[in-house]
């Protein structure tokens, strides 16, 4: 998802107002009159109603921004550690990376049955 918003003079700023410096950094950003498209005074074209539609849609989650966070990092597919001398005979023992607790068997869960983590796994 393309981002609406960028830092510049340390707060967030509707990314569409701006102009970007060779290593992509904001280095000017527009007045709101300087750049709103919307002749009738309707707002719906204008960047900043943009930012805040998407904000919206954010603040609709009832999440915050690092409840979001965690959840995408809990959904990003993590290897699980083998346990070189499980006691358990035919089949694998695996720690969680996220919560380090152990289930057995590879390749069978996708997510880690006590955390929900996202698991990945070598090709089989
Ligand atoms: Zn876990």
């Amino acid at each position: 998802m393309e981002r609406l918003t960028v830092i510049y003079g340390g707060m967030m700023v509707p990314r569409k107002a701006c102009t970007f410096d060779r290593e992509g950094g904001a280095d000017d950003c527009k007045e709101c009159t300087e750049i709103c498209e919307d002749e009738g005074g309707v707002c719906r074209t204008c960047i900043l109603q943009e930012c805040l539609t998407r904000l919206g849609e954010y603040e609709d989650t009832g999440l915050e921004p690092d409840e979001v966070m965690e959840l995408k990092e809990r959904d990003t597919a993590k290897e699980p550690t083998k346990v070189s001398d499980s006691e358990v005979r035919y089949t694998d023992d695996y720690i969680c990376p996220n919560c380090g607790k152990h289930f057995i068997g590879t390749g069978i869960a996708e997510f880690c049955y006590h955390c929900g983590q996202r698991l990945k796994w070598e090709e089989l």
